[in-house]
């Protein structure tokens, strides 16, 4: 059998129809196809990818690290000298208040932590999000998603919670005093990047902070520079009680946190004592990757070119007749397609141009361009002629 068929045959698959794509090799914004072809990245793996594949500093503090120790114990209980770098350093990086880190391995795991802290720090039960919000695929994750249609299969999932519309401020009263937290996305990214209008976030924040509920950004999809900030709140000037991150934290490797103040943390020591644990959370090959990345990002990629280069694809493409909209903050940006029909055969056609594209999980008529933040002036000019040409090539 080849591969492909031992895929086909032998994977769990969440899709029907998954791309099937086989790389041999990714390094920087390209992909390297079994078939002999380079493939340009847009996708970043949905936001992991952020400072390029195999970046080399990445690749040497791993190497480092398994000269160590590939795995001492469960998490929180030995002091692992990548754990704690890399708490300190993300502390540094987040404003007074976020200053206490918990490691988990992915986004989902740390938002089911973040919500837990929330009911327990608060002793309230009942959880707000939105409609439209993504937050990860576990039953407490999915608990709080806001699409129904992934979720009706699944039911019962946890009680308790409750979705409101993003952007309507009219609906901020529905947080009440016997909210535990509410679970935000900054930009909607699954739902097709939908940018939060002017003060609602601020809007938010007083709410919360009204109420005593606790303010839980989800920022995974957008955190790490992608939308030219370091995390993505910074652009709004609101702080929450709770972050939580993923995907691009790990550089490549899984990861995931939820930060919070001490005080707030502190509580997961006790009543109960071991309330929240977890064997691999922090891993130190993907903690010692994950400091690598961030100071790959800090140090030597500029967050304002994150800005610049969105603006880029966006001015080149705006005005194409197939494009209804374009929504995006730096280099997360959704383009809406006037023809949603057009979404599969424009994806074979980039295929075609080597190019590689994706969609929004709620928002099929919307394609993602989420490169690596490291792509250059020319990688884009050449993405933007490529995606000209496929459109034209499209019936
Ligand atoms: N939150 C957001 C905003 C996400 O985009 C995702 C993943 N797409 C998650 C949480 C869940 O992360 P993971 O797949 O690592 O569990």
């Amino acid at each position: 059998m080849t591969e492909r068929e031992l895929f086909y045959r032998y994977l769990g698959l969440p899709a029907r129809q998954p791309l099937g794509l086989e790389f041999d090799k990714a390094e920087g914004v390209w992909l390297y196809g079994r078939n002999g072809k380079k493939y340009l990245d847009l996708v970043s793996g949905v936001s992991v990818s952020n400072i390029g594949h195999r970046h080399p500093a990445v690749i040497s503090a791993i190497e480092e690290q398994l000269g160590k120790y590939l795995y001492l114990t469960v998490y929180g209980e030995y002091i692992q000298s990548p754990q704690v770098r890399l708490a300190k350093m993300l502390a540094d990086l987040l404003p007074p208040g976020l200053d206490s880190v918990y490691f988990v391995n992915s986004g989902s795991e740390a938002i089911e932590g973040a919500v837990k802290l929330a009911k327990r720090v608060t002793g309230r039960t009942e959880v707000i999000s939105f409609h439209g919000g993504y937050h990860g695929s576990t039953q407490g994750a999915l608990s709080i998603l806001g699409n129904e249609v992934l979720k009706n299969a699944f039911r019962p999932l946890i009680p308790g919670n409750r979705l409101i519309r993003f952007n309507r401020p009219d609906e901020l009263d529905r947080i009440t005093e016997k909210t535990a937290c509410v679970v935000a996305e900054t930009i909607q990214a699954e739902a097709g990047i939908i940018l939060p209008d002017a003060g609602y976030l601020s809007s938010l924040r007083n709410r919360c902070s009204e109420t005593g509920a606790l303010l839980v950004i989800d920022d995974v999809q957008m955190g790490f520079g992608r939308t030219g900030k370091l995390f993505s709140f910074g652009h709004w000037d609101v702080v929450p009680d709770i972050l939580v991150l993923a995907k691009a934290l790990g550089g490549g490797m899984p990861l995931g946190a939820f930060i919070s103040s001490a005080d707030r943390m502190n509580a997961l020591s006790h009543d109960p004592e071991l309330g929240h644990i977890t064997t691999f959370g922090g891993h130190p090959v993907s903690c010692a990757a994950a400091l690598a990345s961030l100071k790959v990002l800090t140090e030597t990629i500029l967050l304002e070119s994150v800005g610049i280069k969105g603006d880029m694809f966006y001015h080149r493409l705006k005005d194409h007749p197939e494009i209804r909209e374009i929504r995006y903050k730096g280099l997360m940006m959704g383009i809406e397609l006037k023809r949603p029909e057009l979404r599969q055969p424009l994806t074979e056609k980039l295929l075609e141009e080597g190019i590689v594209t994706d969609w929004y999980l709620f928002r099929p008529d919307t394609f993602r361009i989420a490169p690596p933040l490291v792509i250059s002036r020319e990688e884009i000019e050449q993405a933007c002629e490529a995606i000209i040409r496929a459109f034209s090539g499209c019936p």
